[in-house]
């Protein structure tokens, strides 16, 4: 499987060759992502160490844009950007002790250096870097004057996954931002958790056109270290779900294991009580290319485009080549990147290999189009071609951008509608989950009780409980009974599988 891919890739790399793409994400959703993410030149699988990918230009491109909305918005709330180092010593993993244990298996060790001469103390790759911040918090925070806390980073982490990996998916290595707050309670502490969920909603959905749904996820199914834990889970068009950002109220064991500790208005010394959110931006990329990409290719919102408008010239000729510099020269200069196709394509082959990569705007331009002062648009989003009068363009580009938007986050919008349905027994619940629906159902319980009914649908269903809405449905009509065991239900909650 890996060899055959590994030849495709190369077959492509022959420059200027034409590139078609025709593949049905619906019907071979796992064959549409294998070749996209090779074909638009997103991530090489040859890099020869397993499990870790080469991200390349066209990827990285629009995940530097990504960082940049996030982190905007990170700072807009009061966090401060900090970069902490990638390794962490073991004993700060082992302070928290269902953290280390939930994080050892997947943990790259450094043990020596040199010529395998032994490290002082054994040190992790970064998995996750609660025990490297919280260590320094012990030394920054004093007082409830230097509360709320607010931190995050944006770094790499590491992660032996033994599961199949898939780019951007699930991978050794991945890129994210991890943010991390200490308050001096607990409700502070669960304003922030919303404040997380409410920062997903205006960077995931409302620039980069991510449809989720946000449960707190079950007991058994939480952060290692955590009292709460919530996460967002974006839908795949075969049904499947993806879990993005997630958000956890830590128990104060954290606090307590590295003593991080503060003067509250009473005199009184207190434990702080401590946030992290995570929102793994290359595992978002890859719900960006999932949720908008179709048959001919990716679509990419405006904002995080790697490349917003192509300039395709009909000819290499130098009146041609002329204006098309003009042209990019003016998108330039208000901020759009352009680029002119200027390879040895033909116009046709121009069109598919733009439409495949996703660039959300092409500008057509021929001897037609100068003599008559116009120009032709195609608009990757739906398919279509309007002229224009050449004087027209920005004020065209600026309002087809966010028109694009829209109706990009309108469409994926459309993808959750009807795709949850109430479910009463087993049966119904199987159906659903192989249709690629959500299903919602009663529960008997989230906490420790339930954990055997979780199972159950596990191994029966193949099929994960993700949990219940953050504002608590209580079971009524149809709903009043566990899915499984049949027990009056404690709990409304839903059930899909997971990526
Ligand atoms: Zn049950």
């Amino acid at each position: 499987m890996e060899k055959k891919a590994e030849k495709k890739q190369e077959k492509i790399e022959e420059k200027g060759k034409k590139v078609t793409f025709n593949i049905s994400k619906e019907k071979n959703f796992s064959e549409w992502y294998t070749e996209i993410v090779q074909k638009a030149e997103l991530g090489d699988i040859r890099y020869n160490v397993k499990g870790f990918i080469v991200f390349q230009p066209w990827s990285v491109m629009s995940m530097e844009k990504m960082y940049h909305y996030m982190e905007k918005t990170l700072q807009r709330k009061g966090h401060k950007p900090y970069w902490f180092p990638t390794l962490i010593p073991e004993k700060n993993l082992k302070l928290e002790s269902s953290h280390i244990k939930g994080f050892t298996p997947e943990v790259f060790w450094v043990t020596s250096h040199g010529n395998d001469e032994p490290v002082e103390e054994k040190l992790a790759l970064r998995p996750t870097s609660e025990t490297a911040f919280y260590q320094m918090f012990s030394l920054w925070i004093h007082s409830y004057k230097d509360l709320p806390f607010k931190t995050y980073q944006r770094a790499n982490v590491f992660r032996y996954e033994t599961k199949a990996t898939r780019p951007f998916l699930r991978s050794r290595e991945f890129h994210w931002i991890e943010a991390h707050c200490a308050h001096e309670s607990e409700e502070k502490a669960m304003l922030q958790v919303k404040e997380d969920m409410e920062t997903t909603r205006e960077v995931l959905h409302d620039i980069f056109g991510l449809p989720f749904i946000f449960f707190e996820r079950p007991s058994w199914d939480r952060f290692p270290g955590a009292k709460r834990t919530f996460a967002a889970d974006v839908l795949n068009p075969d049904g499947k779900v993806v879990q993005q950002p997630s958000t956890h109220l830590l128990k104060q064991d954290f606090a307590k294991g590295f003593n991080v500790q503060f003067k509250d208005k009473d005199g009184k010394d207190k434990f702080v009580w401590i946030t992290c959110y995570g929102p793994a931006t290359s595992r978002i990329f890859a719900s960006v290319i999932i949720v908008h990409g179709d048959d001919k290719g990716l679509k990419f919102p405006w904002k995080i485009a790697p490349l917003q408008v192509v300039i395709v010239p009909i000819k290499n000729e130098k009146k041609i080549l002329d204006e098309a510099e003009k042209i990019k020269n003016n998108l330039e200069e208000k901020d759009i990147s352009a680029e002119i196709d200027l390879s040895e394509r033909s116009p046709g082959d121009k069109f598919y290999f733009w439409e495949m990569k996703g660039v959300p705007l092409r500008v057509e331009i021929g001897e037609k189009e100068i003599k008559e002062g116009k120009l032709t648009l195609f608009r990757r989003d739906i398919g279509k071609k309007e002229v224009i009068s050449n004087l027209d363009l920005l004020s065209y580009v600026d309002k087809t951008s966010k028109e694009i938007d829209k109706n990009l986050i309108k469409q994926a919008d459309n993808l959750f509608n009807n795709r949850v349905v109430d479910v009463v027994d087993k049966k119904q619940l199987k159906d659903s989950i192989d249709s690629g629906k959500i299903a919602r159902c009663g529960f008997c319980s989230v906490d420790e009780d339930g954990a055997g009914c979780a199972e159950v649908i596990e191994k029966e269903v193949l099929a994960s409980v993700r949990g219940t809405k953050l504002e608590k449905e209580t079971p009524s009509g149809k709903i009043t009974k566990c899915v499984i065991c049949g027990k009056k239900a404690k709990e409304v909650v839903y059930v899909a599988r997971q990526y």
